[in-house]
């Protein structure tokens, strides 16, 4: 037996499509398989210890393994863009929201700032349960902020459910208690909760009472909770009865304020539309049936 027919070359098909050989490739003076575009070898001789025999692989070159690099890096990003996609989709209920980003901001919201710094800053702020309360008059970019603020996170990784208590409250309403429980505890597996638009919501003893025992969860849990709110600090400091303190005064023990007053145009429309949205979603019944707002 001679030398040579101990050599063999490990040919496997799946290798081969891999590593396809070209024209210009060529063999070097070591008698292996060389890449006429890169000039880095295409083969590499093993010796098979077990096997007794020398053997040839055919591996990437470094052009080779550099596209490949690259394809599974975008392949990578697609997959976590589309992985954000859905769970935006998911814990952001208004869909209208998905828009509002940082990168939308033009510079005429002074207290964006603070929304930035509470992203930056997550880790404590979860740690300290550091909540918000978003207060001010309608069209003041209350809605803008706290929505930056849920897609930042959730593009972290950071599980965060928006969404507000006249949505929460017709869930529950169709629930046995049971079901009830099961659906308040699951609030409490997001890090962050938002409640937009907070205070529009039906003020009747059970609603009430529902606000109060989800707001105390994520108290008890020290889970921490954003609020936008049209009522002033005032109001809530100064609440009408005892339903209405005691949800209060949980916000506010859980919640830092911060203030939104004047008329901002272009947050104005954007919330008008977010409204509209709103209130095209709730006349249908059926928030989920992908209609977009235009
Ligand atoms: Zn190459």
């Amino acid at each position: 037996m001679d030398a040579v027919s101990e050599i063999e070359k490990i040919d496997v098909q799946a290798e081969k499509n891999l590593n396809p050989v070209f024209q210009e490739d060529y063999v070097g003076k070591d008698g292996l398989l060389y890449c006429g575009r890169c000039h880095t070898r295409k083969e590499y001789r093993i010796n098979s210890a077990l096997l007794r025999k020398e053997m040839i692989v055919r591996v990437k070159c470094q052009c080779e393994q550099e596209q490949w690099d690259r394809e599974e890096a975008a392949r990578a990003l697609r997959e976590k863009q589309n992985r954000i996609r859905r769970m935006k989709g998911t814990c952001i209920h208004d869909r209208a929201l998905l828009d509002c980003i940082f990168e939308e901001d033009d510079g005429s919201l002074p207290q964006i700032g603070s929304a930035r710094k509470y992203v930056e800053t997550w880790q404590e702020r979860k740690a300290n349960n550091d909540g918000l309360l978003l207060w001010g008059g309608v069209g003041t970019g209350k809605t803008f902020y706290a929505a930056c603020i849920a897609n930042a996170l959730i593009e972290e990784g950071v599980s965060v459910l928006m969404t507000n208590f006249s949505k929460i409250l017709n869930q529950l309403s169709g629930m046995y208690s049971e079901d009830k429980n099961h659906f308040i505890a699951s609030l409490m597996e997001y890090s962050l909760l938002i409640i937009d638009d907070f205070g529009i919501e039906r003020s009747t003893e059970y609603a009430l009472e529902q606000v109060f025992n989800i707001i105390d969860e994520r108290y008890k849990t020290r889970l921490p909770l954003i609020v936008t709110t049209n009522l002033s600090l005032e109001t809530m400091k100064n609440p009408a009865d005892i339903a209405h303190q005691r949800i209060y005064d949980r916000v506010l023990a859980m919640c830092i304020p911060i203030s939104f007053q004047g008329e901002n145009h272009r947050k104005a429309d954007t919330e008008k539309k977010f409204k509209n949205g709103k209130c095209l979603f709730e006349d249908e019944g059926d928030e989920e049936n992908g209609n977009e707002i235009e």
